[in-house]
């Protein structure tokens, strides 16, 4: 792969109506490579105007035959179609998502490529499964009239499908595929740390042959493209995934506005490991639930709780796989961790472990930015051993940071766990069936994992409790999402 030769290729403009369109003010904003600091391209700099057009050409896709009616099975057709284009430019798309987000090129290709391939196919599947009932009504009214209803779900109109920089091409996909599938059309905003997949993505669409307007990617800014997307008036459903701060926002105006929403924002989720797990087991797994995707990871094990006896061992092991890990660039092939995001990120990232520190928890490992014009921060493992009520415990940092607290049992533990306003994902480290099913029963949260930590399938509803969001991801609960019940009344 030459990235140069990539580089010369590189889409900036927004994708509306079936072609590349420059900001109707034609401003521009700057995108850069996280490993380097580097400028990578000026990407247009969407705002009102933008969004109204863009929302303008998926509502006439909407209403126009095209989609909508189109049987759904030439609808799977077209996103199986997606799939394989999605596939067949893997290192494209994986070099890209590298380039811009930092990640590994391996990772590229295997979760952003290959994990949107997979997604775009069991979403495919829907499109032609989506069904309603039929119910014999009791009430019989003239009297000698008799009613039978019938339901049929019914695509809900234009989406708002606003994404986060950490996964971008496969959060854009979560949206997009099933939104697809259910017969909506599309308006998509990319983070503006990361918008050059999701652009490449609508031109992948085009070519595979979806009608033009059916999926409009808008570049820009939240405060001014994001939130002129949520508030149009033809915009019937709004789909989020970001922050719980943004979430808030979104959410505020959708009720305002009644319209449909579904929100999957932060998360602080635990890590416990009960007193009977190999603690090599427990160093494996807890590392890997905090420093894959560099700790970018809404579900990302940032609180773990260890049996008191094994506190000094567990928490030693994972600060040594922390030291041992290799920073780079996510192209360099012996790099085990990239950078952040963004230098914003990463600042934020770095006065959180300061602020961590001043507060009484011990760095064990890492504790820093790395010196340089990347975004590097050093794997860091803090050790809370009087489990003092640190910022780092209660907030989100999403960045390579573990927070680690010992405790005596299990009662202790559950309410620890739980004592958090997010309730995204956990996971539990046992052998012990009965002890892994008292835990999995009192854990709050949207997805418990045993003996793993961040698996996430399309067949797997994906979606949180408390301040982590409203609404479930994947699966069959995903069509409720993107559709509305219409019931028909029979008199006879
Ligand atoms: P963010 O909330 O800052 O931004 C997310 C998106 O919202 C971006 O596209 C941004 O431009 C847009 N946005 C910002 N302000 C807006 C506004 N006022 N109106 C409309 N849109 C607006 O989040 P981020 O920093 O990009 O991503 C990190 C966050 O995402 C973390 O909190 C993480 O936990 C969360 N996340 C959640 C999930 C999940 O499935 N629950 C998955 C990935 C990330």
């Amino acid at each position: 792969m030459q990235i140069r030769q990539l580089l010369a290729n590189i889409h900036t403009q927004m994708f509306i109506d079936g072609q590349l369109v420059s900001a109707h003010s034609g401003k521009t904003f700057a995108v850069y490579d996280p490993s380097s600091g580097a400028e990578i391209a000026q990407v247009a700099d969407g705002e009102s105007e933008d969004v109204a057009a863009a929302v303008g050409a998926a509502r006439r896709a909407f209403e126009s035959d095209a989609w909508r009616r189109m049987p759904p099975a030439q609808r799977e057709h077209l996103l199986l179609k997606l799939a394989d284009l999605v596939e067949a430019h893997c290192d494209e798309l994986a070099a890209l998502e590298t380039l811009n987000q930092g990640k590994l090129f391996g990772f590229s290709k295997m979760l952003e490529v290959g994990g949107s391939a997979q997604w775009l196919r069991y979403m495919a599947g829907w499109a032609t499964k989506i069904e309603g009932s039929t119910i014999d009504l009791s009430l019989a009214f003239p009297p000698g009239v008799r009613y039978q209803a019938s339901t049929r779900r019914v695509p809900a109109g234009v989406v708002a499908a606003i994404v986060p920089w950490n996964f971008p091409l496969l959060m854009a996909v979560w949206k997009i595929a099933p939104a697809l599938a259910c017969g909506c059309t599309v308006v998509l905003k990319p983070a503006e740390e990361t918008p050059l997949t999701a652009i490449r993505l609508a031109e992948l669409a085009h070519e595979a042959g979806f009608p033009k307007g059916v999926l409009n990617v808008v570049t820009g800014r939240g405060e001014t493209a994001g939130a002129a997307l949520v508030r149009h008036p033809d915009v019937s459903k709004v789909t989020f995934t970001g922050s719980t701060e943004v979430g808030r926002i979104i959410g505020a105006q959708c009720g305002q506005d009644i319209k449909r929403v579904s929100l999957e924002l932060g998360g602080k989720s635990p890590v416990i490991v009960l007193d009977d797990c190999d603690p090599r087991k427990a160093i494996e797994g807890a590392a890997n639930a905090i420093f894959f995707n560099h700790g970018q990871v809404c579900t990302a094990g940032s609180r773990l709780y260890v049996p008191r006896a094994k506190f000094s061992e567990i928490v030693g092991g994972i600060a040594a796989v922390a030291d041992s890990l290799v920073l780079g660039s996510g192209f360099d092939e012996r790099t085990q961790m990239g950078p952040l995001v963004s230098a914003r990120h990463r600042d934020r990232v770095v006065g959180m472990i300061a602020e961590g520190r001043a507060q009484g928890g011990e760095i064990v490992s890492g504790g820093g930015a790395v010196p340089g014009d990347g975004y590097f921060v050093k794997p860091t493992v803090v050790a809370n051993e009087h489990c003092k009520p640190l910022s780092l415990v209660r907030d989100e940092v999403f960045g390579p940071v573990l927070v680690a607290m010992p405790y005596d049992d299990l009662d202790e533990v559950i309410a620890a766990a739980n004592s958090s306003e997010y309730g995204l994902g956990a996971s539990v480290w046992t052998n012990q069936l009965d002890r892994a099913l008292q835990v999995v029963d009192r854990i709050e949260a949207g997805t418990v994992w045993v003996n793993s930590h961040n698996m996430v399938d399309p067949a797997m509803p994906f979606g949180g409790f408390k301040s982590s969001g409203v609404g479930r991801e994947h699966g069959k609960a995903i069509i409720d999402a993107y559709t509305e019940t219409k019931s028909v009344c029979f008199a006879y």
